[in-house]
């Protein structure tokens, strides 16, 4: 089976060409689609993954399809779907290995399940594609189904990998060994980062990063008065007096002294717009590195008695600095057991701490009932802070380091792959060098609490960046250059 999915999404290229400072930046993507898509010669391009709903792949699909179908691509987009259980338990292993961990025994079995699911969706794909289309791959779900087709038809066929990791492990090796027969009838790869290239496909990858929509509710612009309401009716700050907009039907939490969870502006507003604020939002996942974080804080706040090197602007920004520690509401994930697992450790070394810490440091559940509100708080959380961390001990890419650097926030993260990408050291933000250590963590803190200027300069630097590699404007022109070069590769003669 496939679906068909049309995609949505509710902006126009129009609408990003009136934003002041995205402007040049739309006028410049017009003219390259216009001189490349000579070269794509009316071609269909056909994006396949495995789900319309949930997860980054699908969130990244609309406006990508959308702005590619506005610039005169045709573009469509399908998904497969299958009952068998066995087949998403396989590739939800595969996904696991090439991130280096879950079970590297696969064997005959795993395969013949491949195979039959595959030859089943390629099936059905063949009635939508017709010869000359450019077929884009998502991640390893579709993979098999795509080679048998590039074997079949008179197609050009791209896998896009949107995970991986830096280093080769006896998982790695398994997933790539029982990934190799399905790579090969393809033209060509796309992955996050250039140490994501397994061996088997070194020549054959292009790198094109993920990419931010500056418009959507978790990246436009917020005018005061919608982050103090939306702060308000998130429960994030106690309004002194009537907003205009009602309470969300669901507050974010705040975990409470006593281990439950209220609203999070019990017992008190947590200072959230009149503090240095230090925010770190992530999955409650091991791999994110709240821990060290939240030890790092607590060492850092410490030692601020004991120090004979502060002025009274750093005594008095470390004495007033707080720390958020973000996520999604643990009973909206209830397929990610490790999830509450970290989160109640989390909670459990929380209890240990001091009163006075504890009143230093919120771990704030999100409501995730409405993708919206949650991506408004998230926003609305980025802007009031004045360091974002991302202290991951592994990141693909990491999102959360975008989000924050486009607006402007000194941002603070580790050296993981993924945001090693992203930040340039001391120009667009830190460096973490060990995300393990909690003393490197306090001192990184201290040094941008201490520097307003130098938190400053890295915010509108990290803009920047963000601005000229990470929008969807720069993942459309690659995938346009991309497209174009596959077509002249794949049918030299046509013009
Ligand atoms: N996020 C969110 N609500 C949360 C926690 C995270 O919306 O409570 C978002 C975050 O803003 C980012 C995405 O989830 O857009 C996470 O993507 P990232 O690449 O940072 O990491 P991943 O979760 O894919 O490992």
């Amino acid at each position: 089976m496939v679906q068909i999915v049309e995609p949505r999404h509710p902006v126009s290229l129009a609408d990003y060409e009136s934003v002041a400072d995205l402007s040049a930046t739309v006028r410049s993507l017009r003219q390259e689609a216009e001189s490349r898509l000579a070269g794509f010669d009316g071609r269909r391009l056909v994006m396949v993954n495995s789900t319309a709903q949930g997860g980054g792949v699908a969130e990244m699909l609309p406006p990508l399809l959308t702005i590619l179908r506005e610039l005169g691509v045709d573009a469509h987009w399908l998904v497969i779907e299958t009952q068998e259980q066995a087949f998403f338990r396989l590739t939800k292993n595969l996904h696991n290995l090439i991130h280096g961990a879950g079970d590297p025994n696969l064997g005959a079995p795993d395969h013949a399940v491949y195979d039959r699911v595959s030859a089943e969706n390629a099936a059905a794909m063949e009635d939508f594609l017709q010869p000359g289309d450019v077929l884009v791959v998502h991640d390893p779900q579709p993979m098999g189904a795509g080679a048998l087709l590039r074997e079949k038809m008179d197609i050009a066929a791209i896998w896009r990998c949107h995970i991986g990791l830096d280093r080769e492990t006896a998982e790695t090796r398994a997933a790539w060994g029982f990934l190799d027969p399905y790579l090969k009838p393809y033209d060509h790869a796309v992955f996050t980062a250039p140490e994501y290239i397994p061996g088997v496909l070194a020549g054959r990858a292009t790198i094109i990063h993920p990419a931010i929509d500056p418009l959507s509710h978790k990246n436009r612009h917020l005018q005061v008065h919608d982050l103090v309401g939306i702060l308000a009716n998130s429960a994030l700050v106690k309004p002194w007096g009537p907003v205009m907009s009602p309470a969300y039907s669901e507050p974010a939490r705040r975990l409470q002294a006593d281990g439950d969870w209220a609203p999070a502006t019990e017992p008190e507003d947590f200072g959230l717009l009149f503090r240095p604020i230090v925010t770190q939002i992530s999955r409650w996942d091991r791999l994110k590195g709240f821990f060290p974080l939240m030890e790092g804080f607590v060492s850092l706040k410490h030692g601020i008695e004991a120090r004979t090197d502060l002025d009274e602007h750093h005594l008095r920004a470390l004495q007033l600095a707080r720390l958020v520690l973000a996520g999604p509401d643990p009973a909206s994930v209830d397929d990610d057991p490790e999830g509450k697992e970290v989160l109640s450790e989390l909670c459990a070394a929380y209890s240990c701490l001091p009163p006075h810490l504890q009143a230093d440091i919120a771990i704030v559940s999100l409501p995730m009932s409405s993708k919206e509100n949650n991506a408004l708080i998230v926003n609305a959380l980025q802007c009031c802070s004045d360091i974002v961390v991302q202290n991951s001990i592994q990141e693909g890419f990491g999102l959360t380091v975008t989000e924050p650097m486009w607006k402007r926030a000194a941002v603070m993260g580790s050296s993981a792959v993924g945001i090693k990408q992203q930040i340039r050291p001391d120009l667009d933000g830190l460096l973490i060098k060990h995300p393990g250590d909690p003393g490197e963590i306090a001192d990184g803190l201290d040094a941008l609490l201490s520097d307003e200027a130098k938190r400053a300069a890295l915010g509108r630097s990290a803009r920047q960046r963000v601005h000229d590699n990470f929008l969807v404007f720069a993942q459309v022109k690659s995938w346009l250059e991309l497209l174009t070069n596959t077509t002249a590769a794949c049918w030299p003669n046509c013009d």
